[in-house]
């Protein structure tokens, strides 16, 4: 084949791939099959046969949506950097030896009574979630293919070729941690030898293309990581099996000239993400090297806009020639939801704009084609969206527009809100808080399921609801806790329910995505402007305050968080959506406080997922997202007291942003970690107050008073008495009654004993 010049616009089909299909399936399969062989009710057989035969489906949905490079090895039974760890012989020691077995493959992926399972975080900057490889000296590195070649075998008993992903080997390394400081990367030769030996096993097996997943070439490198690449490569390219070297989520940028020169026999590149990054990456592409460009967006669910995709792959095509282009989504479909078939109850306009898995791979297939129907289609659904009414709201806009120096700042500094609160709150020194959810049991759930399905009336729901507020109320005055909540009951998800208030939001029926496992998510769609019809916390927080005397704080999710856990629209600047959920919350902070509440929390656990991977990106996102949180915090008066809770990840590189959130207090996790955060927050002078957790709610285990008076003093070693607060590390959603009464009784006696010992 001569790489064809003569030809500036394609005139024949281009060749198309896809990177990784979800594998849920479209009913969620492997969910059910997984947690029947997990409770004992499924046999290993039958687990397996499900996976097959969803293997099967998804192959040939591919093969029949026109998709000329279909993946294998993109399958899992729970995790794919589990799978490359098996791969290469890499499993942590402490699991045991030898070959995996599916008892031991789940026994690394989850907690059980014997063992804690390995750690757990998010890939990139999504929401899914990856074992995280833990490197040690004894790692044996003997390969075991099993799961690729059986792959590989199902596909061509099925007449199918498939292109096997693999996560690349500097991708896998870095992701992992060394365990005790062990330097991972003294692993590198035997990695690679590993490598090397699975890319012989596919070379026998007469394997034409492997799709190697190198996504850590869109993060910030240093020179060693670098240079690490190049003598890694250096001997994987030496195999007779050619290599798709595959990045996405951000620009390769300064890791260009490494990239391009790594010898692979092609490169993917995302295009959605990182437009900017095509013209330079045609320039410096190798004489032979094939682009495959990731034009479709595999992250969200909108619908792509051809004219901007066309001149993207024209572009490549002009400089490379067609048999040098590939059309390919920008990153593996796992992050998307299978279908759009079954999404009947949305509004068929809405529906018109989105594009799920299969739907994606369709876009793929027209945008390599001459598909001309599909093209005009596509072209009237975009100016369609463009133009709709149903995603711009006048109100909002103007809201938006007349936003003002002070609507990003409260009235008063923190010293001076601080004698206010002082003297309107009259809480003692530690005073003592959970973060607000309390116990969701069976009961609960099970009115909320009646309540969503009809089978519930109002009256008995709330009724219901009145209960349940209540006796946490009386109970946390038992307990003797200065700062009650409500406990959320009436809360399905901290997103979820707030989403279902506001305008510009939608809810799908089946756009279930992976989290981890087989746990799923299914977020919301924020489609248009976002506005707050009526209240949404008042009227169970207004309750939960008249029955007592002690101040009741009313628990509100941040708009950051908001934006985070949805399928965020892409025709407005996502800091643009976020101020306007904030904006919304501006006025639910307004209610409360109108109301009585004198102390409003906002949560944002997601403050730092939303960082961008590259460095650079950080601080334009830290400043709209920290001024998202203050036009939702700022138009309160001194006296009422703000407060906002993070948990989930170290946030020692973004504590000044923490800190320029302004609010009152701030309560964090950190008991895992024995208060290692604080020397951050004082290095930082941190000058407001603070709540450090001072117990794990992860786990039933009852911390006695003392261990918690001992982090109480880890915590007074660095913070000024009058700055903490004393609360759990999160909220109690998930713990049972009997074990967070217990806790939490330990935690007040705590709190109380070391107040007494600094006042005396
Ligand atoms: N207020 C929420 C709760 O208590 C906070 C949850 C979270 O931080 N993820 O459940
Ligand atoms: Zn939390």
């Amino acid at each position: 084949m001569v790489a064809g010049k003569t030809s500036p616009t394609f005139t024949k089909k281009l060749s198309t791939a896809n990177l990784g299909f979800p594998r849920m399936g479209r009913e969620r399969e492997l969910k059910a099959a997984l947690e029947g062989f997990w409770a004992g009710k499924r046999t290993e057989q039958e687990l397996l046969e499900t996976a097959a035969s969803l293997r099967k489906r998804h192959w040939e949905l591919q093969r029949a949506t026109g998709i000329d490079t279909i993946p294998s090895n993109d399958f899992s039974l729970y995790d794919q950097v589990l799978d490359a760890l098996v791969l290469v012989g890499a499993t942590p020691e402490r699991f045991g030896s030898g070959k995996v077995t599916l008892e031991r493959y789940f026994a690394m992926a989850r907690n059980s009574r014997e063992q804690t399972a390995m750690e757990m975080t998010k890939w990139f900057d999504t929401n899914y979630h990856y074992l995280v490889p833990e490197w040690s000296a004894g790692i044996s590195f003997e390969i075991d293919t099993t799961k690729l070649l059986g792959e590989l075998r199902q596909a061509r008993a099925l007449n199918l070729e498939t292109r096997p992903v693999l996560i690349g080997p500097m991708t896998l390394l870095l992701l992992g941690k060394g365990v005790d400081g062990f330097d991972s990367m003294s692993l590198l030769p035997k990695l690679t030898a590993a490598y090397i030996k699975v890319l012989q096993v596919l070379a026998d097996e007469d394997v034409d293309w492997v799709q190697i997943d190198e996504p850590m070439l869109v993060t910030d490198l240093s020179d060693k990581v670098r240079d690490a690449y190049r003598t890694v490569y250096a001997e994987l390219t030496k195999s007779p099996v050619r290599l798709m070297l595959t990045t996405y989520f951000d620009t390769i940028g300064d890791n260009l000239q490494t990239t391009v020169t790594l010898g692979t026999a092609g490169l993917h590149i995302d295009v959605v993400r990182a437009p900017q990054q095509l013209a330079a990456t045609l320039a410096a592409l190798g004489p032979d090297q094939v682009l495959s460009v990731g034009c479709v967006e595999g992250r969200n669910i909108w619908l792509t806009d051809f004219a901007i995709a066309s001149s993207q792959i024209a572009q490549a095509v002009e400089q490379l020639g067609a048999e040098r282009v590939v059309v390919a989504p920008s990153c593996s479909l796992l992050h998307v939801p299978h279908d759009l078939h079954s999404e009947t109850a949305l509004s068929p306009r809405l529906r018109s704009w989105l594009r799920f898995a299969e739907e994606k791979l369709q876009e793929v297939a027209a945008l390599a084609s001459h598909d001309q129907p599909a093209r005009s289609a596509n072209a009237a659904a975009i100016t369609d969206r463009a133009a709709a009414d149903t995603t711009t709201n006048p109100r909002v806009r103007a809201a938006l527009a007349a936003l003002e120096e002070k609507h990003f700042r409260r009235a008063s500094a923190y010293a001076q809100r601080a004698v206010a609160q002082r003297e309107k709150l009259g809480l003692p020194l530690l005073p003592t808080t959970t973060i607000g959810s309390f116990p969701q049991t069976a009961e609960v759930r099970k009115h909320r399921a009646a309540f969503r399905r009809g089978r519930e009336g109002t009256a008995e729901y709330d009724a219901f609801l009145e209960k349940a507020i209540a006796e946490c109320v009386r109970e946390q005055e038992r307990i003797g806790l200065d700062v009650l909540v409500h406990g959320e009951f009436e809360r399905n998800d901290m997103v979820e329910y707030f989403a279902e208030f506001l305008d510009g939001f939608a809810f799908t029926e089946n756009g279930w995505v992976q989290s981890y496992g087989s746990r799923c998510v299914k977020p919301p769609v924020i489609y248009g402007d976002v506005q707050r019809p009526e209240p949404m916390t008042l009227r169970w927080t207004h309750y939960a305050s008249s029955l007592t005397s002690r101040p009741m704080k009313g628990m509100l999710t941040g708009p950051i968080t908001v934006l985070q856990w949805s399928f965020v629209r892409n025709d407005i600047p996502r800091s643009q959506t976020a101020w306007q959920i904030a904006l919304a919350l501006r006025d639910e902070v307004s209610d409360l406080e109108t109301a009585g509440i004198g102390i409003i929390q906002v949560d944002e656990p997601a403050l730092r997922e939303g960082l961008p991977l590259r460095h650079a990106d950080w601080q334009a996102y830290l400043d709209w997202a920290v001024k998202a949180f203050r036009i939702t915090t700022s138009g309160v008066a001194d006296a009422t007291q703000i407060h906002t809770h993070m948990c989930y990840c170290e946030f020692e590189d973004v504590l000044p942003s923490i800190a320029a959130l302004d609010a009152d207090v701030i309560s964090m996790e950190s008991a895992r970690s024995r208060m290692e955060l604080l020397d951050a927050f004082r290095a930082h002078g941190y000058p407001n107050e603070i709540g450090p957790g001072v117990y794990d709610i992860h786990s039933p285990r009852v911390p006695s008073a003392e261990e918690m008076r001992e982090l109480l003093a880890l915590a007074l070693h660095v913070l000024k008495p009058e700055q903490v607060w004393v609360n759990p590390d999160c909220g109690l959603k998930t713990r049972g009654w009997h074990e967070t009464v217990a806790a939490l009784e330990n935690m007040c006696k705590a709190a109380s004993e070391v107040r007494a010992q600094l006042q005396s």
